[in-house]
């Protein structure tokens, strides 16, 4: 009894904190300075971010109403770069999800990571045609995972879409991709003998319909806190076979633990803008 209490109260408390209004969000404009990414992706601020132009000729932004469309300006140039890339090559229109916000930090809602303007979602959908403003407001995610879990959605699934995560992972900048396993596999199906690329591109929970794009610590930010590099291969082997397997009793994921404190410079920035907004 005393446990089922104990997992209750852990279980509001998580719920909770996921809900939790967050104090960055006050924050509604990049703080001026020369850029910084600082702490860990998903620990950290960043000081003078940039917001990506709402008009953009390769790409469009969803849900420009929530504001997370800003970065450190190395993602808003890998977004150039990229956007640039899929025109060139007749791939589709870029569907540009959630950025950070004007100071990163910690949505109220949504995800962990994308807390120091190094971290953009990237819809895999690719349309043909731009999308009106009611469209990017409301915008309708596809599946791209089948039913079972394991296999792609054939119905929906496209080879622009392996291309377009292929021209991500191969940016010199980016470091990590996330893609749900079934996507991974079907990358890995299809690759042929051109894999190395594959090695950035992970396996994560969700992300069924978006990649996730993340890119290394600019050398200039010098309190960013990089991740351990990706493990060597393409990661389609036994890696990957482990997320099909069902869970083990008590592998599940740990429970979720309160927020590590926040770096130094983040807590400074997050009080003085909240002293004096
Ligand atoms: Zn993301």
């Amino acid at each position: 009894m005393r446990q089922w209490i104990a997992g209750l109260t852990a279980l509001l408390i998580s719920s909770f904190a996921l809900a939790a209004p967050s104090p960055w969000q006050k924050i509604t404009h990049p703080v001026a300075g020369s850029a910084q990414a600082i702490g860990e992706f998903a620990n950290g601020c960043v000081v003078g971010a940039e917001p990506l132009p709402l008009q953009g000729a390769n790409y469009q932004i969803l849900r420009p109403d929530q504001r997370r469309y800003y970065g450190h300006p190395d993602l808003l140039m890998f977004i150039h770069r990229l956007s640039n890339q899929v025109t060139h090559l007749g791939l589709g229109e870029l569907l540009v999800g959630d950025m950070a916000m004007p100071a990163g930090g910690r949505f109220s809602s949504g995800h962990a990571s994308h807390q120091s303007g190094l971290d953009v979602d990237i819809w895999l959908q690719l349309p043909k045609s731009r999308w009106s403003a009611a469209q990017l407001l409301k915008p309708q995610p596809i599946d791209l995972v089948a039913a079972n879990g394991r296999d792609i959605s054939a119905r929906q699934w496209k080879p622009a879409l392996g291309m377009l995560i292929k021209l991500a992972a191969q940016d010199d900048e980016v470091t990590r991709i996330f893609v749900n396993p079934a996507i991974k596999q079907q990358l890995c199906a299809s690759a042929g003998s051109d894999r190395q690329w594959l090695q950035k591109v992970r396996p994560w929970f969700g992300h069924r319909a978006h990649m996730h794009v993340r890119l290394r610590c600019p050398p200039s930010s010098l309190e960013c806190v990089e991740q351990a590099p990706v493990p060597a291969g393409d990661g389609c082997g036994t890696e990957l076979q482990s997320w099909f397997q069902p869970a083990k009793p008590g592998s599940g994921s740990p429970a979720k633990k309160p927020p590590p404190p926040l770096p130094r410079s983040c807590q400074a920035l997050l009080d003085r803008h909240l002293i004096e907004p």
